[in-house]
């Protein structure tokens, strides 16, 4: 078992950004965590997974574990979630374990997590494995497993919930549209609706429903135009400068809540709000936001004032990682109150059921069950990025039939990037705009 068979067949991270699983895994380190927490509202896909496949789980944290030398593989789930948590302990094998989280959010930020798991506190601004741990999301595992099995990445699970007929979970080819996927929902129940993917929390608003579901869409949320959730998303800048500079009282509120202010990091909105007001280029410049991990905590729940501090934060952060891109030199020695973490850590998590209540999802179905089989799809359209690093370049040409599974566009040797496999069986009826497009034939 080596790492190659992962490129092969096109893994990368399924519930981030889509890193590379290949690269993530050729270091080494003592532990492998899988994160189940799951705690963005109303999205249920990784549970649902684990509900049905927990075998398949295993499998691909075994052979994880194997490929980084780590003795150790941590599950950690929500506490709540007691089934899942059975159907997982009848399969784990030796060195393994559930860990069980508290109803937080945000427990699935990688440093929480490993905080929560395993007690170790990620630096500000290093990896997980500088700690000793690698951290892979549920389906990024299963697609592990997969791999193993000479099955490349042409599905992905999506939880649709919100204004929906039938809140579920999907698998659908990657590559089929937003519109099919929420037609498979039932379709929606407003007249005014707006699409949150991604999750309400960390999520941003698509207005385009033929846009391809990519290797790591997580969820599609419909929600009415008016929604909370969906108006502060469509804040634009000059709102958030104008608002964040008249109304900020400076209570702190979102500092003390910040969860990686409470892991000890150096991250502190209220001063990246503070400076807003003195800057004549409405811009912050504090250096501690480049460690925000843009959870959207204090924008929606922790400010009284109801500011987005956060995307103040973001902004800065986005500036400060571009200029460092151009040559700008790194901050050496962030302080790092690692004594903070024990102090106030446990006492300040936001409790998800608050949480929904504040954002207005209380009274949507918080359940997505898996429907069974994969959605039928007459057309894709796959990109050739969808993932961290070079895009990969088409190795098929217009006109040709291909099978579902046949790899159709290859990453670049040396590189980062990914493989792309076809996620139907048809003909290649475009290659454009960064995108192969496959229809099935009649
Ligand atoms: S979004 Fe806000 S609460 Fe979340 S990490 Fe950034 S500053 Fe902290
Ligand atoms: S919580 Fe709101 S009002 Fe208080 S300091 Fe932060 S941004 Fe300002």
């Amino acid at each position: 078992m080596n790492t190659e068979i992962i490129a092969d067949n096109g893994v990368v991270g399924a519930g981030g950004a889509g890193f590379p699983t290949h690269v993530k895994l050729s270091g080494s380190g003592d532990v492998v965590v899988i994160n189940a927490a799951e705690c963005e509202p109303l999205l249920h896909k990784d549970k649902e997974l684990i509900r049905s496949y927990a075998d398949r789980l295993v499998c691909g944290l075994a052979a994880s574990m194997q490929l980084i030398g780590a003795k150790r593989g941590i599950v950690g789930v929500k506490r709540k979630y007691a089934d899942v948590i059975d159907k997982l302990r009848l399969e784990l094998a030796s060195g393994m374990e559930v860990v069980t989280l508290d109803d937080t959010y945000p427990a699935g930020d990688e440093l929480v997590l490993i905080y929560e798991t395993l007690g170790r506190v990620v630096p500000p601004g290093g990896l997980p494995i500088s700690v000793g741990a690698v951290v892979l999301n549920v389906e990024t595992v299963f697609n592990i497993s997969a791999a193993i099995e000479g099955k490349p990445v042409t599905e992905k699970y999506i939880s649709i919930s919100g204004s929906v007929n039938y809140p579920c979970t999907v698998c659908v080819p990657v590559g089929s549209s937003y519109a099919d996927v929420i037609a498979a929902a039932g379709g929606v129940t407003v007249s005014d609706p707006a699409f949150v993917v991604g999750g309400a929390m960390m999520g941003y608003v698509e207005h385009d429903l033929s846009k391809p579901i990519t290797k790591t869409t997580g969820g599609i949320i419909v929600l009415p135009q008016n929604h909370f959730v969906v108006q502060r998303k469509l804040w634009n800048w000059t709102k958030v400068v104008r608002v964040g500079r008249s109304a900020c009282d400076q209570c702190s509120f979102c500092t003390e809540l910040c969860p990686r202010n409470l892991l000890g990091h150096p991250i502190e909105p209220h001063r990246a709000m503070r400076s807003l007001g003195f800057s004549e280029s409405a811009k912050s410049d504090v250096q501690g936001t480049q460690f925000c991990s843009e959870c959207n905590l204090c924008s929606y729940c922790s400010c009284p004032e109801g500011l987005d501090p956060r995307n103040v934060c973001a902004e800065n952060k986005r500036r400060i990682l571009a200029e460092l891109r151009e040559g700008a030199p790194r901050w050496a020695n962030p302080p790092f109150r690692k004594e903070r973490s024990s102090q106030h850590f446990k006492n300040r998590r936001m409790p998800t059921e608050r949480l929904i209540k504040k954002i207005g999802l209380a009274n949507y179905i918080n359940k997505a069950p898996l429907k069974e089989g994969i959605l039928n799809i007459n057309r894709v359209v796959i990109p050739l990025k969808q993932h961290i690093g070079a895009p990969a370049t088409p190795i098929v040409k217009q006109g040709s039939k291909i099978t579902k599974g046949d790899l159709i566009a290859t990453k670049k040797e040396s590189v980062l990037g990914a493989n792309i496999h076809a996620s139907i069986s048809g003909k290649i009826t475009n290659i454009a705009n960064d995108t192969i497009t496959i229809e099935k034939e009649s």
